[in-house]
């Protein structure tokens, strides 16, 4: 197994690129989103949920430890020949050096870019499934029935953290703690760049092939 990081804004669209590619062709990828596992949790009211829910209301980041365990474990159940593409961690430097240690090869880290000012209109009209965690947005990427999961039709709804109060933290948090994420990979030789802001289909190929 070897891990393509997505790096990027809440809101940039790591997790619709990384959907589609997981999709496409399941024996070669799997997709994990740190956000999808904390929510699970949450939902759940596992001990690890309980003390997440908070700092996730807030826009905060969830302490390293709890969510280093939670990947720390998806990595030791995913077995065979797979490109992981890992979706929200590491989230700051500590993490990333976390990640380092458990010697799974990091092939690249691309980075989806998408200016600030055109965040918070995305996050405005996204949606989600809360049963298969499927991505939409009312605009760029609308259900086939409004307010339906096509994959599994589920209620959409939207994320909690999704108001723009919240955004602006989330934003705030990623600029000061996930940011210094570029130079990291960089000193490594393994950043890539995409532009995120080409729509889904496009910014899926061009991460394909940055990767
Ligand atoms: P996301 O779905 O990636 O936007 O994550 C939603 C929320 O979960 C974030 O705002 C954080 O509160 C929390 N979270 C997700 N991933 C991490 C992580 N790697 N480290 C700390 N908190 C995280």
């Amino acid at each position: 197994m070897n891990i393509v990081i997505l790096l990027g804004a809440p809101g940039s669209g790591k997790g619709t690129i990384a959907d589609r590619i997981a999709a496409g062709d399941t024996a070669s990828f799997k997709h994990v989103s740190s956000g999808d596992l904390l929510r699970g949790a949450v939902a759940k009211g596992t001990p690890a949920g309980v003390e997440a829910k908070g700092y996730m209301e807030k826009g905060e980041l969830v302490p390293d430890t709890l969510i280093a365990r939670m990947i720390t474990d998806v990595i030791a159940e995913t077995h065979g020949d797979l490109t992981m593409l890992l979706d929200g961690f590491p989230r700051n430097v500590a993490q990333a050096e976390i990640l380092d240690k458990l010697g799974v090869p990091v092939k690249s880290a691309v980075l989806v870019d998408v200016p600030d000012e055109i965040i918070a209109d995305r996050i405005a009209g996204r949606r989600v499934c809360p049963k298969c965690k499927a991505g939409y947005h009312v605009k760029a990427l609308p259900p086939k029935v409004e307010g339906v999961c096509d994959k599994c039709g589920g209620e959409l709804v939207i994320r909690k953290d999704d108001n723009p109060e919240t955004v602006k933290d989330r934003l705030a948090v990623y600029h000061r703690e996930t940011e210094p994420l570029v130079a990291y990979y960089e000193e490594k030789g393994l950043l890539r760049k995409i532009d995120g802001d080409q729509g889904p289909d496009r910014n899926a190929a061009a991460f394909k092939a940055a990767m």
